[in-house]
């Protein structure tokens, strides 16, 4: 808090209190009136005050929130003023102008909260925590209620109301703020416990006023006036500081629900007591008697069907956990096993040699652990397909993943990679030499002729690529690729024979340290660009782009695979990322001043630039500044890394301020996709290296399939990426996919032949781009 800030609140802070001890000492009574007065306007001045101060400091998130809460400390204030104004002028009716805007502070504060929860909180969630919110309100009416009942007669409808509005509405507020808390996981902070003291203390102490007035018993310069003062301070400090920051704690999340679940409870036992007192009270009137008696049953019914559809949401819950399962069962099968030949694919492979090289890490270069890939190629297999036809270079390739299994006897971890080529992983301490030997057993005993059904004994040999972890390569995928180029430099040389990856690794390694250091300048030298890749319907029209960046270096294009896991890991992600975003929306304001139909533009986004703090609020500014909309933009995020818990408030917060999400490369990570539920996402992309194959590949299909149908369980969109061919088009609509990115529509373009290939201008029909595709529409 700044210096004169501070100054200024200590000040007021102690002029309030020094009015109200003047009001307590004061003996004539129009000066007790005077002081109490001057108390009262203090406090709730500096209530509004520091209500602004906070709103001015809110993060974009919570400024619906602080605008409330302004709002509300503001109504009391005017109802203050106008307060002094009737007494001033001796004019004192009830209910009178002041009372309606004090009344309306509490409806403010309660509305907004809701407004903000019902936002927050997942869609399955509104019905019972609705009912939550109109169960406590009820429960609370019927208690105050009862308190007004032994005092009598109430002179009218309108007089009565008003009386009891007064607490009902202050302390409605009070309740729906503390049951936001558990029901949105908001972080529980001092602020949000000052906030609902101050409530409280407004509701009961004007609910005594109340009492006082109907008994003819209000004193000025009481003890019981600076109540008021209290709950006004309470209010302010806690608006001051108010942050409604969504915890990663699965722990206290956990601890939230079961509170809340407590409610129906809570309510209930108020409505019980409620009714308990209303039978031992005097003199109640009939009329109230029967509101009382009315709102504790709407409790109960509120209570009970709260309960009914959180029984009934439980149950639907475990039903698509147990369809979530089931199709994971499957899809891990069809995703870890090579159909032909039973053994583990590359999927499998990968994972198992990323954990090989993680332990190998973790157990450090003292330890020896090293891990080779060995990846072998049947020599000429394609000579065989050709002259024998598939089913005998499938049976061939049984066949081979037969001997080299015998051949390993236990020894490492064989898979089948895909068309000829096997790999095999050694993950214990080997030297080169014991690797080398197994190299060359192995390609001896495919020297051995193969005894082919119908075909006879065919001589076919095998070469065999090998890199060493830690020598050759830093991670698994490098040491994948690298036995891919030992393998190739193999078969350039002529084949039958195996070779060690060591010096491309160092040739490449400087090229790599060569393009961080020009990736450092490239943002200055104005040496990226963005280019934008349609997306279309079924109709094949246009329905959004994909924003995605090019680097041209020296005159030579850098492809992105090479350059962002390098921006990435040297942190470089972040201003380039901001870059991305920043020139996506200031094209998007460009096309729109153009009189172009702006189409939404998908941005990919690291998680790197997401575990910025206010990575949310700077995407928001920058999408504000160009004049646009969040929801004009998806946000692309890998699969394996949106699904990091700790990046869960992130994801949450963009979604919340509009910006729509999608899971990039789906397929790929390791999804558990009952995480993946609890997610805000919109939409799926599933990875290019399914679709690529759908048509030949049993197992892509399947999964393809797979993820549509997940898809429809957690009412997501499907997008399809790489699509390069009709056929593929044809079978992914089949599927019920909505949309499509592929080089069968477009590749990816500077945005001016965007522009004039595929962008429409505003007001203009946009024509079907495949008319063929109608028939197929109208099938689904
Ligand atoms: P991605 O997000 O999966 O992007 C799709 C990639 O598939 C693009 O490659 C695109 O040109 C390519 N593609 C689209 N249709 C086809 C097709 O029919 N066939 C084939 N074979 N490929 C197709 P690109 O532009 O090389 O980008 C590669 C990756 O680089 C992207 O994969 C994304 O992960 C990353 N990337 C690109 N731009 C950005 C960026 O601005 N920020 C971040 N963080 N990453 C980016
Ligand atoms: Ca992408
Ligand atoms: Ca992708």
């Amino acid at each position: 808090m700044p210096q004169a800030e501070k100054w200024l609140v200590a000040g007021c802070t102690a002029l309030t209190v020094g009015l109200f001890a003047a009001a307590l000492l004061a003996s004539d009574r129009a000066a007790q009136v005077f002081f109490d007065n001057a108390s009262w306007t203090l406090a709730f001045l500096l209530s509004a005050f520091l209500a602004w101060r906070g709103r001015v400091q809110a993060s974009v998130v919570d400024h619906s929130l602080h605008n409330g809460l302004l709002l509300g400390a503001l109504l009391i204030l005017a109802g203050q003023l106008m307060w002094n104004v009737q007494v001033a002028t001796d004019w004192n009716p009830f209910p009178s102008p002041a009372d309606a805007l004090f009344l309306a502070a509490g409806p403010v504060w309660a509305l907004t909260v809701m407004r903000v929860t019902f936002q927050r909180i997942a869609p399955d969630r509104v019905y019972p925590t609705s009912l939550d919110f109109g169960g406590a309100v009820l429960a609370l009416l019927a208690v105050t209620l009862v308190v007004y009942v032994p005092s009598g007669e109430l002179k009218s409808a309108l007089v009565g109301a008003v009386m009891v509005l007064y607490p009902v509405s202050f302390l409605t507020a009070a309740s729906v703020t503390a049951l936001a808390v558990p029901s949105v996981g908001v972080r529980w902070r001092l602020s949000h416990g000052l906030i609902i003291a101050g409530m409280v203390c407004y509701g009961l102490s004007w609910m005594h006023w109340n009492l006082l007035a109907l008994h003819g018993e209000l004193a000025p310069g009481s003890w019981f006036n600076g109540l008021f003062s209290l709950a006004a301070l309470a209010l302010g400090w806690g608006s001051r500081y108010f942050q409604a920051e969504l915890s990663n704690d699965a722990a206290y999340r956990h601890r939230c629900e079961q509170v809340v679940n407590l409610v129906p409870l809570a309510t209930m036992l108020m409505a019980s007591a409620t009714l308990w007192l209303l039978f031992t009270a005097a003199g109640a009137r009939s009329v109230v008697y029967a509101l009382i008696l009315g709102c504790c049953l709407l409790v109960l019914v509120l209570a009970a069907l709260r309960q009914a559809i959180v029984v009934s949401l439980l149950e639907r819950l475990r039903m698509a956990e147990a369809a979530i399962l089931r199709n994971e069962e499957q899809l891990y099968h069809v995703a870890h096993f090579d159909t032909l030949t039973g053994l583990p694919n590359r999927r499998y492979f990968e994972d198992a040699l990323d954990q090989a090289v993680q332990l190998a890490v973790q157990q450090g270069p003292q330890s020896g652990q090293c891990v080779a890939v060995l990846l072998l190629d049947l020599d000429h297999f394609n000579n065989v397909n050709e002259t024998f036809g598939h089913r005998t270079g499938d049976k061939l390739l049984v066949e081979a993943a037969k001997r080299i299994a015998d051949h390993l006897q236990g020894r490492g971890f064989l898979a089948r990679l895909g068309e000829d080529e096997f790999m095999v992983m050694l993950a214990r301490s080997h030297t080169r030499n014991e690797v080398a030997q197994l190299a060359a057993s192995l390609v001896e005993s495919f020297m051995q002729p193969w005894q082919l059904p119908g075909v006879g004994a065919q001589f076919v040999g095998a070469s065999i690529g090998i890199s060493l972890f830690p020598d050759d390569a830093p991670d698994a995928a490098t040491l994948v690729r690298n036995a891919h180029t030992a393998l190739n430099a193999i078969k350039d040389a002529g084949r039958g024979t195996y070779r060690f990856y060591i010096d491309e690794f160092t040739r490449q390694a400087q090229g790599r340290q060569a393009l961080r250091r020009r990736l450092h300048q490239a943002l200055q030298a104005g040496e990226l660009s963005l280019e934008y890749q349609p997306q279309v319907g079924r109709r094949q029209q246009l329905v959004g782009v994909e924003a995605l960046m090019r680097w041209r270096l020296d005159g030579r294009m850098v492809p992105p695979d090479e350059f962002i896991p390098i921006a990435e890991a040297s942190g470089l992600i972040v201003p380039l990322g901001r870059w991305v975003f920043e020139t996506a929306c200031r094209q998007a304001a460009v096309w729109d001043a153009a009189g172009f139909v702006v189409p939404v533009i998908s941005v990919n986004i690291s998680t790197i630039q997401l575990r910025e703090p206010q990575f949310a609020q700077s995407l928001l500014a920058l999408v504000h500044e160009a004049g646009r909309a969040p929801a004009d933009f998806v946000l692309e995020i890998t699969e394996s890394e949106l699904l990091d818990e700790s990046l869960y408030a992130a994801a949450v917060d963009l979604r919340h301020m509009g910006f729509a999400l999608s899971i990039d490369d789906f397929g790929t990570g390791h999804s558990s996709l009952i995480k993946l539920k609890r997610l805000p996402v919109g939409e799926l992309k599933i990875d290019k290296a399914f679709v690529s194959d759908i048509c030949e590949d049993a197992n892509d299909r399947e999964i393809c399939a797979t993820v549509h149908a997940l898809a429809r369980t957690l009412q997501l969109e499907v997008v399809a990426e790489g699509v390069e061919t009709q056929a593929q088009f044809d079978l992914l609509v089949g599927m019920g996919c909505h949309r499509f990115q592929g080089w069968l529509f477009a590749k990816a373009l500077p945005p001016e032949a965007l522009q004039a290939q595929w962008l429409q201008r505003a007001g203009a029909q946009q024509p079907p781009r495949g008319d063929e595709h109608d028939a197929i529409d109208a099938c689904i």
